[in-house]
């Protein structure tokens, strides 16, 4: 089960396959390797297979897009109707949502079929799938190592080939650092090209919803098919369709390629500086040029999220009260003590690190001193990449400062957990669209993941940067060895 999702488009419009048959081989190797990977919350093996079945109908019937059949999995962050959808959280951990994500709504309507919801950390806050309420994600390059976070569980069923393909979502790196730990693609767009209606929220300025697959050329065929303007979510924008796949096959000459000093400095381990230096030697190859830029306020990003993330995550999670959907405690005497109890029950221990300085940085007296400044701050660094794409067509570094680490060995500080962002972070808190590649491996096999950062709505262009050192390169196609 190494194909892409193009590949598998192929099989299907040629008749070499059926949407049925796809998601069989899907769903036995999900029941064979989830047991490892604890990469999905809930299957739903008779949904799917009417998902399939009403695919093929659709084929039979000359009712057919351009992935109609192909299977995907998505995120617990994600409300699909129907569907347990738990976002990681025991708050959640009973909750069928009565309706469709957006994003859920537009992968129906493409007629691709779910296989299952994946793990995540307890509303998206982690870097390393082990804040799940359901317990750690394995990463399949060595089953001792975490996936990366929050999109652990999507990063974990792409590398082992459960699913051709998932979506993720990315409000610090969380689609990007998965990837990269796990050794697959995975975009992050522009904040706002994709909906976040039904999407769980954590913190709402910085959330945006993305795909994760083997290739960019299938990043850029999901994106078609989950961006677009949505007036349930006002901050959707609203810009004409386009196909994100339209460039991937432009050749690299000319091609400005930005370098930020600051992410090559100390704290970048050898393997993975040497594998990210030998990508700037391909695309040179290729024809592009690099140029030295400065993001010299980036630095700055990963204490500004921490005030600003958990300022917004305190207010988005009040809605969890215990009365209308979700967990309530069993046993209370008044409505406060209700709702003191369902909550100290039903969040874990970061959800509620996050929620208590989020409430402090947002109260009387440390307002100005702490959010207002993080605010000034993300304006400064979003300023930094406004000056840096004068210069550049795309910015090139690496994804993560270490390849995958050991469960357990940053649980117990937070803060060098935080850290596994530090490349990732600045990108959101400017709005601007990242990917994340693989471009090799360091001593022990574990996978190393290249960043690319675009100017706004450059999708397109960094679809096609990636394509192209993708033609070029086979890291991507390499699979880890699942014992089965
Ligand atoms: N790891 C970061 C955090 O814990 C980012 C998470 C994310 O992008 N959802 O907040």
């Amino acid at each position: 089960m190494t194909d892409t999702i193009v590949s598998l488009s192929v099989l299907l419009a040629t008749g070499q396959a059926s949407s049925v048959e796809l998601c069989q081989d899907y769903l036995g190797r999900i029941a064979q390797l989830n047991p490892l990977l604890n990469a999905f919350v809930t299957v739903n093996t008779d949904q799917t297979l009417l998902d399939a079945a009403a695919a093929d109908a659709r084929r039979a019937a000359g009712d057919i897009g351009p992935l109609t059949g192909v299977p995907i999995a998505h995120k617990d962050i994600f409300c699909a109707e129907g569907w347990l959808t738990t976002c990681g959280s025991k708050m959640l951990s009973n909750f069928v949502s009565p309706y469709d994500a957006h994003v859920i709504g537009q992968f129906k309507a493409a007629g691709m079929p779910c296989l299952g919801k994946t793990n995540m950390d307890e509303f998206a806050m982690g870097s390393s799938n082990e804040t799940s309420y359901f317990g750690p994600v394995k990463n399949p390059w060595d089953t001792r190592r975490v996936p990366g976070g929050s999109s652990g569980g999507s990063a974990a069923a792409v590398a082992g080939r459960l699913c051709p393909g998932a979506t993720g979502t990315d409000t610090g790196g969380s689609i990007r650092q998965p990837a990269a730990l796990t050794g697959i693609t995975g975009l992050k767009p522009t904040y706002g090209v994709v909906s976040r209606y039904g999407m769980i929220a954590f913190a709402s300025s910085l959330d945006q919803a993305g795909p994760m697959a083997q290739t960019a050329e299938d990043c850029a065929w999901l994106l078609n098919v989950m961006a677009g303007h949505d007036p349930r979510d006002s901050t959707s924008l609203e810009r004409d369709k386009e196909d994100y796949a339209c460039d991937l096959a432009s050749p690299l000459a000319g091609l400005k390629v930005g370098l930020p000093r600051e992410f090559f400095g100390a704290g970048l381990t050898g393997d993975t500086a040497r594998a990210v230096e030998a990508a700037v030697a391909q695309l040179q190859k290729l024809g592009a040029r690099i140029v030295d830029i400065g993001l010299p306020n980036s630095k700055l990003s990963v204490a500004a999220y921490y005030v600003l993330a958990p300022a917004e995550a305190s207010s988005n999670l009040s809605r969890f009260d215990g009365v209308r959907y979700g967990y309530r405690t069993p046993e209370y005497g008044d409505l406060a003590e209700m709702y003191e109890k369902t909550r100290a029950e039903g969040f874990g221990p970061e959800v509620k690190r996050r929620i208590m300085i989020g409430a402090y940085v947002l109260s009387h007296g440390y307002y100005d001193a702490y959010y207002l400044q993080a605010q000034k701050l993300r304006r400064l660094i979003a300023q930094d990449f406004v000056e840096a794409f004068k210069e550049c067509d795309v910015i090139l570094g690496p994804t993560a400062p270490t390849t995958a680490f050991k469960l357990g060995e940053k649980t117990a500080d937070p803060v060098q957990m935080y850290l596994s962002d530090i490349y990732t972070i600045a990108v959101n808190l400017a709005g601007l669209p990242g990917m994340s590649l693989p471009c090799g491996f360091d001593a022990q096999g574990l996978p190393i993941g290249m960043q690319l950062i675009g100017n706004y709505f450059a999708e397109a262009r960094m679809l096609n940067v990636a394509h192209q050192y993708q033609l070029a390169t086979d890291w991507h196609t390499r699979a880890p060895l699942l014992e089965v």
